[in-house]
């Protein structure tokens, strides 16, 4: 039993397209990707030239050195986005396979199933009192039932902001083990101040980990993220992949991204972060009738029956926040992403005004 049984069957011996880049040759002038043989005058130093390279080596170690695994590991990818979708692709017969989420979560694995013909199996998360917590007895449950072949955690959650903890994330692997990969998106887990689910790969080969360089390295116009897994799963998933998935700007601005001293003032930006959450949370928690679980991402999930109001009246003053009213049971909750101090301050007195008219803090 390997991870490699959990790929269509009809996939595992699938070569995908030989792209003239894919093969590996040698030689000085290149016509065989039928590519211009002068520069655009917008592209002067013609780095946008030729077709670029599928999975930049020196991309692969970087992200595997900053996320602590082996470039081998992972697959780059356009976006964890793009990760979703070749996982889906590549374990889920089309209109037969089925996936598993955890709602209220990340609306991309349910449309990629949607789009791929896969059924959808919600285990609703379990509210409690400090945020939300995964039924891991009811998704092994769901997994024996359904035939669910992915089961999507997000960790820390959006829109929970609730991290699962990694023993119970181990133990769940451990038990589906040859019915089900289990996928960690853990696109913010730079907020999360708590060790990755790459830490389980050693262990477990029917795990993978969605990584981005999106949300707390800001380059979210680059699309680079990545899928952390087993090397055996990586190979069958690049074949999946597009022939040319990474655009060479956004692989450029990536590798910047991730030398040391780039990596430090994220991490310095990430504790800036992390502290506004923790200010504006105090704050609004002291607002009677407003309600803000412990959030471990770069958001906050604020609940009040007064949610309608707050939201025009933010946007009114051109403070935009994500309306998640339409996920269940969230009908009195806003998504806050935390931004500067002086744009929380903002958030922060619009909510006491609406909530509390007239009054001041
Ligand atoms: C933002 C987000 C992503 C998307 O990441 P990209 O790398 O930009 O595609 C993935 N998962 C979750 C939970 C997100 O909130």
């Amino acid at each position: 039993m390997s991870v490699l049984d959990l790929v269509r069957p009809d996939l595992r011996d699938f070569g995908g397209y030989r792209s003239a880049r894919s093969e590996r040759m040698q030689g000085e002038a290149w016509l065989n990707a039928n590519e211009s043989p002068w520069p655009n005058p917008a592209d002067p130093t013609g780095s946008l030239r030729r077709y670029p390279d599928p999975q930049p080596q020196a991309l692969r170690e970087r992200l595997a050195a900053r996320y602590g695994c082996r470039p081998g590991q992972l697959l780059a990818t356009r976006g964890s986005d793009e990760g979703i979708d070749l996982l889906v692709r590549a374990l889920c017969l089309p209109g037969g396979g089925a996936i598993a989420i955890t709602s209220p979560t990340f609306g991309m694995y349910a449309v990629c199933a949607k789009l791929h013909g896969a059924r959808v199996v919600d285990v609703p998360l379990r509210e409690e009192a400090d945020g939300y917590a995964c039924d891991f007895a009811a998704l092994a449950a769901a997994v024996r039932r359904a035939s669910v072949r992915l089961v999507f955690l997000c960790s820390p959650g959006n829109p929970g902001g609730s991290l699962v903890p990694l023993a119970e994330i181990a133990g769940f692997t451990r038990e589906v083990r040859g019915t089900a990969l289990v996928v960690v998106d853990e696109a913010y887990v730079e907020f999360a101040a708590s060790p990755s689910a790459i830490t389980l790969l050693a262990a477990h080969d029917n795990i993978a980990i969605l990584r981005t360089l999106s949300k707390a390295h800001a380059l979210a116009a680059a699309r680079i993220g990545c899928v952390a897994a087993d090397e055996r799963l990586v190979d069958v998933l690049q074949r999946c992949q597009a022939p040319y998935p990474l655009p060479a700007p956004g692989v450029a601005a990536a590798m910047a991204a991730l030398d040391d001293a780039a990596c430090a003032t994220t991490d310095s930006h990430v504790r800036r972060v992390c502290a506004e959450r923790e200010r504006l949370r105090h704050a609004l928690c002291g607002i009677p009738g407003v309600r803000v679980a412990a959030s471990r991402a770069n958001f906050l999930l604020v609940r009040c029956v007064h949610a309608s109001a707050i939201f025009d009246r933010l946007l009114d003053a051109g403070i935009v926040v994500r309306d998640v009213r339409t996920h269940a049971g969230l009908d009195d909750a806003l998504r806050i992403g935390i931004g500067t101090p002086e744009q929380n301050d903002r958030v922060l007195a619009i909510v006491r005004d609406v909530v509390h008219p007239g009054e001041r803090a």
